[in-house]
């Protein structure tokens, strides 16, 4: 356990933020979406991942994380010695990002006022499951979770433990990204998520060097 709350505590209080969440309209991507997609996994757990947010995939499945992106997560994890039962995925949106191109909703990136208006359920999970080690993946979340001016290609794998939101926050690629590198490239890009998620595990058997103190 990593906080006093009990694991009931933790549970309904986070499947009541789930509940909330599922009919947000605080902004306009609840107009487009087909549903809104939660953080899934153990709620008790001390590794959170945070990525940009929800796919067409992951709208048809109802969870993060899954498809071909997902499918490469659930590697590096297993090389690992992890599960994505064990650890807490979600992102900084709820909701899929897109817009109509002729008959078909096209990705596109989030809007900051969409990122903005959707971090309080990001707020919300990170208060209540209380992670010791945050792993962004991509930039966005990456400046969501530790500011505008962080860069990831100079800044990846750097442990940052003054963000106010877990002991320790690092960031490495999103596997959407590593998915679109060629080969030679992508064996390079699955091997530094390999390793970040590996570093992002070592830590989580550290002592905190530092107290969480605010959210956002
Ligand atoms: S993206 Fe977030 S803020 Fe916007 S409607 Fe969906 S859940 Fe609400």
């Amino acid at each position: 356990m990593n906080n006093i709350e009990s694991p009931i505590d933790v549970e309904t209080k986070i499947n009541q933020l789930k509940s909330e969440a599922k009919v947000c309209a605080s902004c306009g991507l609840s107009l487009t979406r087909k549903h809104v997609i939660f953080g899934n996994g153990d709620p008790h757990t001390k590794l959170m991942v945070v990525a940009e947010g929800p796919s067409a995939t992951d709208e048809n499945t109802q969870s993060p994380f899954t498809g071909p992106a997902g499918d490469l997560l659930d590697d590096v994890l297993a090389v690992n010695g992890l599960h994505r039962e064990e650890i807490w995925l979600t992102n900084i949106i709820k909701c899929r990002a897109a817009v109509w191109n002729g008959r078909q909703l096209k990705n596109r990136p989030p809007k900051a006022s969409e990122i903005k208006a959707c971090t309080k359920w990001l707020s919300g999970e990170i208060a209540i499951i209380m992670p010791h080690v945050i792993l962004c993946m991509g930039s966005p979340s990456a400046k969501t979770i530790m500011g505008k001016d962080f860069r990831l290609i100079e800044q990846r794998g750097t442990w940052f433990n003054n963000t106010g939101h877990a002991s320790f926050v690092s960031a490495t690629y999103n596997p959407a990204f590593v998915l679109r590198m060629e080969k030679k490239e992508f064996v390079q890009g699955r091997q530094i998520l390999i390793n970040d998620i590996a570093e992002a595990k070592q830590k989580l058997t550290e002592n905190p060097l530092a107290s969480q103190l605010t959210l956002f």
